[in-house]
């Protein structure tokens, strides 16, 4: 696979590119972010690992221009911020995963073999609940046939909820999903992931069942049949 390294530290960039190449990777650097921008337009990667804080041009904007201009490859980010609001920035402006730093290096690599793994899975499937029909490989959701516009992780927040539909998924099993390694701190970016998301479906797809998690059901199937049985009086 070849990878981008965008950093402007020289050490942490050698290190980076060592660690990568290591790896088994071909790697290509850039120590600011006009140069970063420029190769990511011209260049090929399976992969970005992008720092925000760069001279010329910061992170996010780089990432907002590739974006803007129909390149998906998957980035992962470096930030010295932790704040969950500054990661929602981050993926808003198109990351599919970050790592704060300070980093282990054997935490980086193991987050990108998970990128460059899900962006090769991402080749195959398509699911229906109800009204909701989704196409992982087009990347293409549509509802009552009318396609519905998603971020990325939108996207891959509803790929997992309809690759498991009718059952209760944790915020921390959700948030395993979405980043590799994640933990309970980034429940509440889950959180405000999951609120956006239902805000786009149908009433009542996203069920919440209090300190359990999240649920995708059939809005058109009322309550489920299964669970009035399962809940019987008397029974
Ligand atoms: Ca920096």
């Amino acid at each position: 696979m070849r990878i981008l390294v965008v950093e402007d530290e020289p050490a942490l960039r050698a290190q980076l590119v060592q660690a990568i190449a290591g790896a088994g990777h071909a790697v290509d650097q850039a120590a600011d972010g006009q140069q970063a921008h420029y190769l990511g337009e011209v260049e090929a990667f399976d992969a970005v690992v992008l720092d925000l804080g760069l001279p010329l041009l910061d992170g996010l904007s780089v990432l907002r221009r590739w974006r803007a201009s129909g390149h998906n490859m998957p980035v992962l980010i470096l930030t010295a911020r932790s704040s969950w609001q500054e990661k929602v920035a981050g993926i808003d402006a198109g990351a599919d995963d970050y790592l704060a730093k300070p980093f282990h290096m054997e935490e980086l690599l193991a987050r990108l073999r998970a990128l460059l793994r899900r962006a090769s899975e991402h080749a195959s499937a398509q699911w229906q609940c109800g009204p909701i029909w989704l196409d992982t490989r087009q990347a293409r959701v549509l509802v009552d046939g009318q396609p519905l516009t998603l971020t990325s992780h939108e996207f891959m927040l509803l790929t997992q909820l309809m690759q498991r539909k009718g059952q209760v998924l944790t915020r921390s099993e959700l948030s395993e999903h979405l980043y590799p390694g994640g933990s309970e701190r980034d429940s509440n970016t889950i959180e405000v992931f999951v609120g956006r998301l239902r805000k786009k479906l149908p009433a009542g797809s996203i069920e919440t069942l209090r300190g359990l998690g999240y649920r995708l059901v059939d809005p058109d199937a009322g309550p489920a049949a299964d669970e009035r049985q399962a809940f019987k009086p008397g029974s």
